[in-house]
Formats: structure tokens, C-alpha cells, sequence
């Protein structure tokens, strides 16, 4: 469930090679990706996300991808041969460097399962990959302060939107990671005060956001609320808002970026 709405960039399908990749903490692996064609994408910033076509094998081809995905676009891409079409998953940029043509992505090394998870832990330099920007969920109203809610799949959404706040911004983020040391310095604005947790193992993700969000004092006024992650915690979070806090619905955005159990498509 989700309400961001997508932006369809003119940038269309952008290819791109992998050029390192780092283990930026025990679970969170940056791929930085790069290459001429990156000359044509519009960085936003914030929360700005895109459809990722990722090689499955050495029979994948780039070749018929559709230019936008929307419904024509992913019609188009279920035409390709299931047997060489990419894969594709939906990934965050954690940072663009325009001057030199370098896109960073942190990705969740969430185990073995998937496909996106495990290729980021294994690939090398010089693996091909293309995305299809889709703009930003991020999309304040008027309001007094920001609240932003999210587990270790949303840290890289929460730490460039704390990055990109103007400096006199107020509010508080909670940020829930299954392991202490996937906290990563995420630069934000003196007035908003972060929380991080760390869920104990065996219960439900987003279960300890839930629990700081319903413990949370609200400052005085109205919030804009952005509220990402597994599908529980971002769900949760909205009917928390809206029906516990009486936040009005165009104040919140959620997205559930996962769901415990079910592959993405
Ligand atoms: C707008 C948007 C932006 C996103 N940005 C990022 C980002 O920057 N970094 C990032 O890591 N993720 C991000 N995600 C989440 C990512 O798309 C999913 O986690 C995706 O399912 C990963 O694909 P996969 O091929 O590794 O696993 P899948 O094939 O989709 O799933 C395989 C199994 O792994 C489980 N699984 C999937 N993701 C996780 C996880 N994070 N933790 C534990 N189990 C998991 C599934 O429940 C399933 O059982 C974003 C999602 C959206 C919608």
C-alpha cells in the first residue's frame, strides 16, 4: 500500500555500469553506479526513487525495456522474454554526483532470498544495470514540523530527505534497524530530534517504530508525516496518524516498501 504519487521523468530508461561497491555498514552495502547516460538524469533529491532493472544471468538483456512504468510501460516489459528480461526492484538514490556521473544506492542485505538483496552483496565493477526514474514521494504540505518513520529499507529515503530539509526545519524522525551498528550519519537539520531503535530479534519489523510512534509527545501544531518501510509499519503508522492523532490523510505519505514474505514485482 501506497500513496506516493509517481512522477513520470522525461529521462526515460537510463543505462548505467556499476563501478565499486562498499559495505557502508555490517547490513547496508552502496553500490555506486555511473557512465554518460546518467548526463541525462534529473536529480531531485530528497526521497527521489526508481525502478531498477537488475541482470538476473548472462542471458540478460537490456534490449525492449519500456521508457516509463507505468501500466503500458510494465505491460511492455512483461512482453520481453522471461528467460532474458532484467529483473526489477525499486531502490532509493542515496546520493548523486552530477560533475562526475556517479549514483550511489544502498542496498538491505536482508539475506539470501530475492534477487536485488544478494546481487548487490555479490556484484562486481562492470555489471550493467538501467533505471527508470520516478521522482520523489516526498511531498510536504504546509505544517508546523515533519515526522518521519521508517525501518533500515527507508533509511536511505529518510537520510537524504534529513540531508535535503531546510536547516530550520523541526520535527523528529524515528528510524528502527534490526542491528545498532546500520546507524549511518545522517546529517540532520539541529531542530529535528532522530530516535534510533533497534527491534529485537524475533519480533515483528517495525513493531519498536510503532511503539515510539504511539509514545511520541507531538510538538504543537500540524505535521507532515512520511512514513515508509515494511508494509505493517507503514500502515501502521497511517491509521496511527490519522485515526489516533487525527492527522489529516494529505498530511500523510506512506509507502510499504516491503512485505514480509512476498517478493516484490
Ligand atoms: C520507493 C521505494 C524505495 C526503496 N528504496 C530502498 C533502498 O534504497 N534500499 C533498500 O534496501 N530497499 C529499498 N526499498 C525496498 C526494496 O525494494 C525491497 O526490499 C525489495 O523487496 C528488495 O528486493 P529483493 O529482490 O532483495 O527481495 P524480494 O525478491 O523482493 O523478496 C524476497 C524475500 O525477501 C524479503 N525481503 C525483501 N526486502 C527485505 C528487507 N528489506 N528486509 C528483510 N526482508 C526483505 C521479502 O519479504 C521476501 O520474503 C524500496 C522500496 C520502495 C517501494
Amino acid at each position: 500500500m501506497s500513496n506516493i504519487a509517481v512522477t513520470h521523468a522525461p529521462s526515460g530508461l537510463v543505462r548505467a555500469t556499476v563501478l565499486r561497491t562498499e559495505r557502508v555498514t555490517p547490513n547496508m552495502v552502496r553500490v555506486t553506479i555511473g557512465g554518460d547516460d546518467l548526463g541525462r538524469y534529473e536529480y531531485q533529491g530528497f526521497d527521489q526513487w526508481f525502478r531498477l532493472a537488475l541482470p538476473v544471468d548472462q542471458s540478460t538483456s537490456f534490449e525492449g525495456m519500456p521508457q516509463r512504468f507505468g501500466i503500458g510501460g510494465y505491460l511492455k516489459y512483461l512482453t520481453l522474454p522471461k528467460t532474458s528480461r532484467p529483473a526489477i526492484r525499486n531502490y532509493t538514490v542515496r546520493a548523486f554526483r552530477p560533475a562526475s556521473r556517479e549514483l550511489d544506492i544502498d542496498f538491505v542485505s536482508h539475506g539470501d532470498e530475492g534477487i536485488a538483496g544478494p546481487w548487490a552483496a555479490a556484484v562486481e565493477p562492470g555489471a550493467e544495470v538501467a533505471f527508470i526514474d520516478q521522482g520523489c514521494g516526498w511531498a510536504p504540505v504546509p505544517s508546523d514540523w515533519v515526522l518521519l518513520v521508517a525501518d533500515e529499507s527507508g533509511l536511505p529515503a529518510v537520510a537524504g530527505i534529513l540531508r535535503d530539509l531546510p536547516r530550520d526545519a523541526v520535527g523528529h524522525a524515528i528510524i528502527e534497524l534490526f542491528d545498532e551498528a546500520d546507524r549511518q550519519d545522517v546529517g540532520a537539520p539541529s531542530g529535528v530530534e532522530v530516535h534510533w531503535l533497534v527491534r529485537e530479534a524475533g519480533t515483528d519489523p517495525g513493531s519498536a517504530a510503532l511503539r515510539a510512534l504511539e509514545a511520541l509527545e507531538f510538538p504543537a501544531g500540524s505535521p507532515y508525516a512520511f512514513a515508509v518501510g515494511e508494509q505493517a509499519l507503514a500502515a501502521g503508522a497511517r491509521r496511527h496518524l490519522v485515526q489516533g492523532r487525527g492527522v489529516p490523510k494529505q498530511h500523510v505519505t506512506f509507502s510499504g516498501y516491503w512485505k514480509r514474505g512476498v517478493a516484490a514485482r
